[in-house]
């Protein structure tokens, strides 16, 4: 393969306040961001404007999954460039195609609408879960206390945090949440207008807590007894980053009944593209075809360059084996983080999570960080940074890793004692 590896650029500006002043004059400040600015990456590391190397274990929250600069993706992109970027879905192209086969492959009988974002793929489940129960009046949609489903209208009403919905209320209704991995509740809140239940099967934004066979399974049985539609938020947690391609598949491996075990319906997004921006939704086949032509449309969806990116890094994905690499690496990692929770139990509370989906829960009160009025996940990535490590915050107490699929035993040894020096800096 043709090596296309941009090289870093020779000139570094030390311009931090230069772009933050850019930022507070000109963009909505909708965003807590951090006192960083970055230029570019390359593998697992990536670059400030005064030229300070981090490693990002971060992969901007589990998108680049093949790090940053990677050849294949920079090779697709300008491959498929030059022979066309986008078409309006009027018409076929054939990477769409191709791009859809490739993930029915990998889920099961179905069919795949392709989106720009993971918040626009939970829409099209949200479409899909009311035109399903519409001729019964049924429109409701549980889903789970902490989950996190995206920042559209919809989204933040399918939320079950508080603090995202806090200023725009009133909420569109139609979503009732439920208490997570707890199946007589899911069971209890069912309405005559209830039509489907929507979860992740990794908590991301919630804290890093896997969803339990037993739930899965248990959700299965009911949805079924119910006449609902089982839906699965991949967004965060699917694409390989528990070990296999959806979190379900590696969270029932084993189990059993766990094999025939299939949602309705699974948004994904982030790590598709690899950074360049794509999601989409995946729709089981009895229901594949409930949203017919003219029902559900976006301009932007599965544009041949989106869609060759994601063919390719699939490719990569597969030849490399980064499946296995996430869940022999996930678990080493997962080890080493657990050491540090028995070690330094005063900052260290517990390790969780699966394969490169791993959450680090901090103490509550943590001495050092009493004076400020940040979280302690906040403050304890902003001492990461310091040490050149990129993690990111999940609520208020919560470290996650979500590294490049393709990170090295080394870099992965380099983040532990990152952290282990960060964790003791606490004691
Ligand atoms: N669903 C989950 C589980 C997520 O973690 C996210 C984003 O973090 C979303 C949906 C929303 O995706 P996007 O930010 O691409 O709209």
């Amino acid at each position: 393969m043709k090596e296309i590896i941009p090289s870093p650029p020779p000139l570094v500006h030390n311009q931090f306040e230069a772009v933050r002043d850019l930022f507070s004059k000109n963009v909505v400040p909708s965003y807590g961001r951090f006192d960083l600015a970055l230029s570019h990456g390359s593998g697992s590391y990536i670059f400030d404007v005064a030229g300070k190397r981090y490693l990002d274990l971060g992969s901007g929250i589990a998108v680049c999954c093949l790090g940053h600069a990677h050849s294949a993706i920079t090779e697709a992109l300008v491959e498929q460039s030059r022979k066309l970027i986008h078409v309006s879905n009027l018409y076929f192209t054939e990477p769409q195609g191709r791009l859809a086969a490739e993930i029915v492959k990998r889920i099961g009988a179905g069919k795949v609408f392709f989106s720009n974002s993971g918040a626009e793929a939970n829409e099209g489940l949200f479409k899909l879960a009311r035109k399903f129960g519409h001729d019964e009046g049924r429109f409701e949609i549980l889903t789970a206390v902490n989950s996190f489903h995206g920042r559209t209208m919809a989204g933040i009403a399918a939320t079950g945090q508080d603090k995202v919905k806090k200023g725009f209320e009133p909420m569109m209704p139609g979503f009732r949440h439920i208490p997570f991995n707890d199946l007589a509740a899911a069971r209890n809140a069912i309405s005559p207008a209830t039509t489907a239940i929507l979860i992740e099967g990794v908590q991301g934004e919630g804290g890093v807590t896997p969803a339990t066979p037993e739930y899965l399974l248990g959700l299965r049985r009911l949805c079924d007894e119910k006449k609902l539609l089982l839906l699965m938020d991949e967004v965060q947690c699917g694409y390989y980053r528990t070990g296999k391609f959806q979190s379900f598949q590696r969270i029932l491996e084993g189990v059993p009944g766990g094999e025939k075990f299939l949602p309705d319906g699974i948004s994904m997004a982030k790590s598709l593209g690899g950074g360049f921006p794509m999601g989409a939704f995946w729709v089981r086949s009895p229901y594949a075809d409930l949203l017919g032509p003219g029902t559900h449309a976006t301009t932007f969806g599965g544009t041949p360059l989106a869609c060759a990116v994601a063919l390719k890094i699939f490719e990569v994905v597969e030849c490399e084996h980064l499946a296995e690499n996430a869940r022999k690496l996930g678990d080493w990692l997962k080890n080493e983080l657990e050491r540090l929770a028995k070690t330094y139990p005063t900052v260290v509370k517990n390790a969780r999570g699966l394969g490169f989906m791993l959450g680090l829960e901090l103490a509550e009160k943590i001495p050092a960080f009493a004076s400020s009025d940040k979280s302690a996940a906040v403050q304890f990535t902003s001492r990461m940074q310091a040490a050149g490590v990129l993690v990111i915050p999940a609520g208020t107490q919560v470290i996650r890793l979500l590294p490049p699929l393709n990170l090295k035993p080394q870099e992965a040894g380099e983040g532990i004692s990152k952290i282990e020096e960060v964790v003791k800096s606490l004691v």
